[in-house]
């Protein structure tokens, strides 16, 4: 084996996915050295095109792309394609514009009623964006590494050895040293695996299928999301189809996908007598739900998939790995800067895995109306009754778009924790366009000398900005953390000793 000690690097990212691309742009940005180790040789593959790679983006995860200028970019992807994702997006050919689901049952943009998210200001993140796997990747490849992030493609981790002071890493024969690595290694993570994590939750109900295929007698099938009596699926003519067999899970990577398995299972499913002629495309999943106890062991992180497994219902694991990306970042790039507080690493635990949690339950409870029981139909009737209303609508679009996220920082301001709405500033720009750089953000609105004076004294950590938004929200003062995060906040004249404590809360003393 050939030995290589090359300068250490701040830090390793095992696995070149979405997650572990955007976290090389955070550290980057923070000017770090970061080596993304990669186990695949291509970056190309058929079910991150479409129409298997279509994902929906979260209000937080295009909350978090404008904040750091990749989403004008993402945008562009989304429209080069345009054509092609309105034909895999097949629940959007409707007279009514759909909102979300839940276990299949929909709920539409006019019944909801945004005016109960009083915290929220419009921004470019509320334009709903889909795109595919390979495009979002194509773009944060392009940044991190025009950023300066080594990729290193075909370097699946082996082995991993962490130390009091570093962490050494086998992969493809070679040996590299980081100060820190981060395991955004997917679903089967070497890293979490290597490292002890426990990963626990709930074991497969069904394999669900993604095909594409050709049909003799496509009129068979309905167009759309059906449950039936044997399970669901999904059909986008003329060969997209999605199936959820209530097989326990049996199936899944235990045998090649064929086309007579794939018939069968569609004929049972369906309840109907279909034809496939060929089959073009197969991948499987499950609904196996599992999430690793704490997301940080000493110098080893975890981020995305690698800490958090759930079923692809309701189109949530990438804004999840996405969001752990946006909140790790500056608080590893501050730990190895030596400017973090001493448990600003920790919170990222702390703060991400209840969200995770809620995500897996999120997804459980989707499968629990799923199956095919009595019981399950039963509530999926109530369900169906509940999402039709203007609060039912309001309520499931809060959850599925993202708009609830709230992280516990104590306080007890009602915007403390919540994502920062988007001030248009006195200078032109918003507060999204001021994250750009990375840095935290004290807004004085009302201009306080005194307040300015405070921020000097934090100047390499946090921008100042003063002076009267387009609409303030009755605020006076808001510190937003670098993830765009409030961290505290005040209405009225803002209390000097409660600013300094936030300040050093969350940008070291
Ligand atoms: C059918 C389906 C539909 C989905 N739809 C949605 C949706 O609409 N919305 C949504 O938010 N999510 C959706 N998801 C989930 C989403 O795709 C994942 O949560 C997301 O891809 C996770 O990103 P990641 O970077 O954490 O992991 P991955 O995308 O799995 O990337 C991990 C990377 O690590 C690499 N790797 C693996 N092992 C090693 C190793 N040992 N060393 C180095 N590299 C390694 C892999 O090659 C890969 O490039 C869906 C998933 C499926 C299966």
């Amino acid at each position: 084996m050939q030995t290589r000690f090359p300068d250490i690097h701040d830090v390793i990212i095992a696995g070149a996915g979405p997650v572990g691309l955007f976290l090389a742009c955070e550290l980057r940005l923070a000017g770090l050295s970061v080596l993304v180790l990669e186990q695949a040789q291509d970056p190309h593959s058929p079910l991150k095109q479409l129409p298997f790679g279509l994902r929906g983006l979260s209000i937080p995860t295009t909350e978090a792309f404008h904040r750091r200028g990749l989403l004008e970019e993402i945008v562009a992807a989304q429209r080069a394609k345009s054509g092609a994702i309105e034909s895999a997006a097949h629940w959007m050919r409707q007279a009514r514009r759909p909102a979300g689901h839940f276990a299949g049952l929909q709920f539409f943009q006019d019944d909801v009623d945004a005016a109960k998210w009083s915290w929220r200001l419009p921004t470019p993140a509320d334009a709903g964006v889909a795109v595919d796997m390979e495009s979002l990747e194509t773009v944060l490849a392009a940044r991190a590494s025009g950023m300066g992030a080594d990729i290193r493609r075909g370097f699946g981790v082996t082995a991993v050895a962490p130390s009091d002071h570093d962490v050494t890493v086998q992969a493809a024969g070679e040996t590299f040293r980081g100060r820190w690595l981060v395991g955004c290694d997917g679903g089967r993570s070497t890293v979490r695996k290597s490292c002890g994590f426990d990963f626990t939750g709930t074991d497969p109900e069904f394999t669900g299928y993604s095909i594409e295929v050709e049909l003799a007698d496509a009129e068979k099938l309905s167009p759309g999301r059906n449950s039936t009596a044997a399970g669901m699926y999904t059909y986008a003519p003329p060969g997209t189809i999605a199936l959820v067999d209530f097989d326990g899970g049996a199936f899944h990577r235990t045998a090649p996908i064929t086309l007579d398995h794939v018939q069968e299972v569609l004929r049972r499913v369906s309840c109907t007598d279909v034809t496939i002629i060929a089959l073009r495309l197969a991948s499987t999943w499950t609904d196996r739900a599992r999430q690793a106890s704490t997301y940080r062991k000493g110098r080893v992180l975890l981020a995305g998939d690698a800490a958090h497994t759930h079923s692809p219902l309701g189109g949530q694991g990438l804004n999840l790995g996405l969001g752990d990306a946006m909140n790790l970042g500056w608080k590893l790039a501050a730990t190895i800067r030596r400017s973090a507080p001493c448990d600003l690493l920790d919170s990222y635990s702390r703060e991400r895995h209840p969200v995770g949690a809620q995500i897996l339950d999120w997804s459980r409870a989707q499968v629990a109306i799923m199956r095919p029981a009595p019981s399950a139909r039963a509530l999926q009737a109530i369900i169906r009754d509940l999402i039709a209303t203007r609060d039912g609508a309001s309520y499931f679009a809060e959850r599925v778009r993202g708009v609830s996220l709230r992280y516990d920082l104590g306080g007890s301001h009602p915007l403390v924790g919540r994502s920062v709405p988007d001030f248009a500033l006195p200078d032109g720009a918003t507060v999204g366009e001021h994250l750009r750089t990375a840095k935290g953000l004290l807004l004085d609105f009302d201009v306080r000398p005194s307040l300015q004076a405070l921020a000097s004294r934090w100047d390499d950590r946090i921008a100042y900005v003063a002076g009267e938004p387009r609409d303030r929200l009755g605020l006076s003062t808001v510190l937003v953390r670098p993830d765009g995060f409030v961290a505290w906040a005040s209405d009225g004249a803002p209390n000097h000793d409660e600013a300094v404590e936030a300040l050093s809360r969350w940008f070291g003393a």
